[in-house]
Parts: structure tokens; sequence; C-alpha cells
């Protein structure tokens, strides 16, 4: 019997998904270095609210867990963090705080925490930003709420790392996209929004019957992407890899592609045959940090042969996946 029990927050998530769908897949042939087949417990929403500690507690205690990896977090676009900076931050150090004072209770020596290259500083000393730049100096004022409690989250796997000796390891994906996102027109990031708003545009439903699509700011903006599933096979990656530690414990997680937002559009465009010419830029919209270009130095330092599936390909499933399952009931719009 396996010694070791993970519990993954956050699994109904685009990432946990991704988790889920890796350990189907690949998980017999994931050879790591610490068991041979630990098992996995994917708990979502339904499962527990990760603001009430004592239920949390429960679920520690009758799982023993060993190891945690922390996916579960309030997220929204760029939109959504700037009406929304309380309960961003307010729910996420709730979250925050709860899993890792009862991860350091259970004693578990070893975790995956998520952050998001999003809370870096907007002006740093130079581009690509390093992992050490992440507390420099203050986030950019759209998201300050979300980005001061995943900063947070940082510091207290720093200090359980330094105080108590545990390997609580952060990771910073850049901007993330895939199957299972959430689609919400008007709460969503970049990719989801416009995959489902310019589908709209291109069958003509509803509001947004209109002969443009309008992409909001001026698609000037640069931004790194990372695919769920990517990011799903580097978290098991890291999460067994002993030589991984409280040494290095925060990572970025990126290829070294950058993108701008109208590069994006174009290629979502191609790929729904919406005509590029009926693209318009309202420039009334905020572009929220036109660079934030994170290093992936270390990251190549421990996995220097991964190879990234490039926007296009990703692009590709995600966009096959949004249509198979837009009219599904759970799906997320
Ligand atoms: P961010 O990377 O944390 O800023 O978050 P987003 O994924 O929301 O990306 C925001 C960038 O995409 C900004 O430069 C926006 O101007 C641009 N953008 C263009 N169209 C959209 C859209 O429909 N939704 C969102 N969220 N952003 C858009």
């Amino acid at each position: 019997m396996s010694k070791f029990n993970v519990l993954i927050t956050g699994s109904s998530g685009m990432v946990g998904q991704s988790l889920q769908l890796y350990v189907k897949r690949y998980n017999l042939h994931h050879k790591n270095t610490i068991d041979s087949s630990p098992n996995y417990y994917f708990l979502t929403r339904e499962d527990c609210d990760l603001t009430n500690k004592a239920k949390l507690r429960e679920i520690f205690k009758k799982l023993k867990v060993t190891f945690v990896v922390h996916l579960a977090a309030k997220v929204g676009g760029l939109y959504m963090n700037m009406k929304h900076n309380v309960e961003m931050f307010m729910e996420n150090m709730k979250i925050n705080m709860n899993v890792i004072e009862l991860c350091h209770e259970f004693n578990v020596n070893r975790g995956v925490f998520c952050l998001s290259s999003c809370i870096f500083p907007p002006e740093p000393k130079s581009f690509p930003m390093k992992e050490e730049y992440i507390c420099d100096s203050p986030p950019h004022p759209s998201n300050e709420g979300y980005a001061y409690s995943k900063r947070m989250l940082y510091i207290m796997c720093k200090h359980y790392n330094q105080q108590y000796g545990r390997d609580y390891i952060c990771v910073s994906p850049v901007n993330l996209y895939g199957a299972y996102d959430n689609f919400d027109i008007n709460n969503s990031h970049v990719i989801p929004g416009i995959i489902h708003k310019m589908y709209l545009t291109k069958y003509q439903e509803g509001e947004y019957k209109k002969d443009t699509y309008e992409v909001l700011g001026t698609g000037k903006a640069q931004r790194q992407f990372l695919f769920a599933m990517d990011f799903a096979c580097i978290i098991f990656k890291i999460l067994w890899n002993k030589d991984i530690d409280k040494k290095n414990m925060l990572i970025n997680i990126c290829s070294d592609k950058e993108y701008t937002i109208k590069q994006v559009v174009q290629l979502i465009a191609f790929n729904l045959d919406y005509d590029i010419h009926n693209i318009v830029y309202n420039n009334k919209y905020s572009d929220g940090c036109i660079k934030k270009t994170v290093s992936n130095k270390l990251f190549r330092k421990f996995f220097p042969d991964h190879k990234f599936i490039p926007l296009e390909d990703g692009l590709d499933a995600t966009i096959s996946w949004f249509e198979k399952n837009y009219n599904k009931p759970r799906f997320r719009k």
C-alpha cells in the first residue's frame, strides 16, 4: 500500500481537471523517485468550502494527507480583478491560511502551491523577471487584491520552510488556458473570453449579433501563455522531484515564447475561421500590464528537455473542447 496520500485542492478548475486527466492517462507510467503508486485525492468546492477550516481539518485527518497540491483560488481576468479587489484578497487569504496551517498541523512536509506571474511588479528592474523580483515593488493596481493574497501565500510558504524545515514549493505559471477554463463572457481571462465572444459573433446569437468583433484594449499588451495540460505535467514533475526543495522554493513556469494580444486574437480568428478584417480594437478598455515577461532559467535548470505545447496546438485543442462542450450543463460560461 502506498505511503503517500496527495490532496489536490481546486480540482474542479481547469488545472485540477487537467491533473485528473493526467493521472488517469499517465500515472501508471509516471516515474517518480519517492513513491511508485501514490494515492491522489481530488478535492472540489462541493466536497469542502476551503474557508471552513473545521471541515477541511476533518478531510486532512480522514485522508491522512502527506503531500498537498494547492490550486484552489478565487480567480478572474483583468476586468473581474479590477471590480472585486476586496473579495479577491479576503477569500484567497482565508483559503491559503487554512490550507497552509492544516499542512503544518498534519505534518505535511512537501507541497506545491500555485501562484501566478500576474502578481509580479509591473515595472521590474529588468525583463525577463527572475523569481526573486516577486516582492520588489507593488503589483499592478488592477489586481492588487489577488496579487497581494498570492504574495502572502509565497511569504507563508517561505517562512514555514525556514522555520519548520518544510519543502513548500511555489510555482508561478504565466497566463493559463485550456479545456475546463472559465469561459464567462465578462469575468474570464483573455483566451477563453475571446474564444467565447468571437464564437458568438460568428454564429450571431443574441446581443453579440454584430458585424465586427471588438477586442478590449489596444491589443498591444504582451503575454506568455501556458497550456493547462503542460502545467499539470510540470506540477507532477516538481512534486515528485526531490532535488527541488526549499532552496528553490519559487519557480516560474513558462516557455520562451511571448505574444501580443493582437497575435492571439488572430490565431483564434484563424481557428474559428473568423475574418480578421472584421476585428476592431477598443482602446477605451485598459490593457492592464503592458508587459510582464518572466524568466524560465530556473525551470530550465531542472527540466532542460521539457517541450512546451505550442500555443497554436493548445488553442486548437481548447477551441475543439469549447465547441464540443458548449451546450453541456456543467460548462462554465
Ligand atoms: P492579465 O494577463 O492578468 O492582465 O489578464 P487577462 O487574461 O484578462 O488578459 C488581459 C489582456 O487581454 C489585456 O491586455 C486586455 O486588454 C486583453 N483583452 C482583450 N480582449 C479581452 C477580453 O475579452 N477579455 C479579457 N479578460 N482580456 C482581454
